[in-house]
């Protein structure tokens, strides 16, 4: 496992370097329960929580696309007026990565294969376009896969009544 704080105080570090003026009171927290989002930034008062997916410290993650692509993108929203993926937060994302070679991007979600499927919890629910066979995962019940008529199928645009579900057993 990979430590977090170490690797935390290396992207402030980073990030210091280049004069962005990000928060001080930043906490690195893992979050154990995350299944689609690599990291989140909430303030609480003055204070800023960092959460990474615990996924991300597993050493066969990737290090720099991974773990520390993640921190600084966090570390980035606690920066003035950096709450979205606009202006000022591209700016410094450009900024960063341009200076160590990170890509640092708006989204960045597990299915972008940051992670290694070995260490991806398979999703439980999947529905599958009965036209074009387009499969749609789903870690939660959602109103998607229990009314599927109700919706059209992204890719070809095909009502998804009568879409396949599967659901995984554990
Ligand atoms: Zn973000
Ligand atoms: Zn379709």
């Amino acid at each position: 496992m990979r430590d977090l704080q170490y690797y935390a105080r290396e992207c402030l570090a980073e990030v210091d370097r280049l004069r962005i003026p990000r928060a001080k009171n930043i906490t690195f927290t893992v979050n154990t329960r995350a299944k689609t989002r690599l990291g989140q930034c909430r303030k609480t008062g003055d204070r800023y929580v960092i959460e990474v997916a615990a996924t991300l410290l597993d050493e066969r993650a990737p290090l720099k696309e991974g773990l520390k692509d993640t921190l600084i993108h966090e570390i980035l929203h606690t920066c003035y007026g950096c709450m979205n993926h606009t202006g000022r937060w591209k700016q410094y994302a450009d900024k960063v990565n341009a200076a160590y070679g990170y890509q640092v991007k708006a989204t960045a979600k597990r299915e972008d294969g940051v992670i290694p499927a070995e260490l991806d919890t398979p999703p439980k629910y999947k529905l599958i376009c009965p036209h074009c066979g387009a499969e749609y995962a789903r870690y939660r019940l959602s109103a998607t896969f229990e009314h599927p008529e109700r919706y059209l199928c992204g890719k070809c645009k095909g009502s998804l009544k009568g879409a396949k579900r599967l659901v995984r057993k554990d």
